[in-house]
């Protein structure tokens, strides 16, 4: 009997998927161990992630075309690390699958101001989940398809005088672009 993960394999080589990806952040890095495992080939089109260690860490096990230091960087289309004298390194249009994590400090549950009034917007990592990731999301060249990653409390409410959590905010309409 078949697991699910074989079931999975099959499909996606009888479909023969033209398997590029576009990895980001740091999330990129089990996903793409997932992948190795399931034995599918696929191009790591591009990633970002801010911390050297852990970029030296995901070339050592992976071989990126483009690999930008933030993802707003990614975004704008900026030389990246690779090819600094590149006029620029475009991001991946309409690549099959999107991975990334954004950083969970402003929702994580385990920070001592969590649900003071104002303290999840106000911290200085918000915007590469509410600018950054939504560019990326929003733009016509996004990926087909978009794997996610956030903490727990991304799923709790802002603060102790609101309901509404940072996940089901209708931000993707009201605050970025039409
Ligand atoms: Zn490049």
């Amino acid at each position: 009997m078949p697991g699910w993960l074989d079931v999975l394999d099959d499909m996606l080589t009888d479909s023969q998927l033209d398997s590029s990806l576009a990895e980001e952040a740091d999330a990129c890095r089990s996903d793409s161990d997932a992948e190795q495992a399931l034995g599918i080939e696929f191009v790591a089109a591009a990633t970002s992630e801010p911390c050297e260690p852990f970029r030296r860490f995901m070339l050592a096990n992976h071989k990126v075309e483009h690999v930008h230091p933030t993802f707003a960087e990614q975004n704008a289309g900026k030389p990246c690390i690779l090819h600094p004298r590149s006029p620029s390194c475009a991001r991946p249009v309409n690549a099959d699958l999107g991975v990334f994590g954004t950083p969970c400090d402003p929702f994580s549950l385990q920070r001592g101001k969590r649900f003071h009034d104002g303290s999840v917007k106000q911290h200085a990592l918000y915007s590469v989940t509410f600018t950054d990731a939504l560019n990326f999301l929003l733009d016509p060249g996004a990926p087909k398809a978009v794997i996610m990653e956030q903490v727990e409390g991304f799923n709790e409410p802002e603060s102790d005088s609101e309901s509404e959590t940072p996940m089901n905010r209708q931000v993707w309409k009201n605050e970025v672009g039409p």
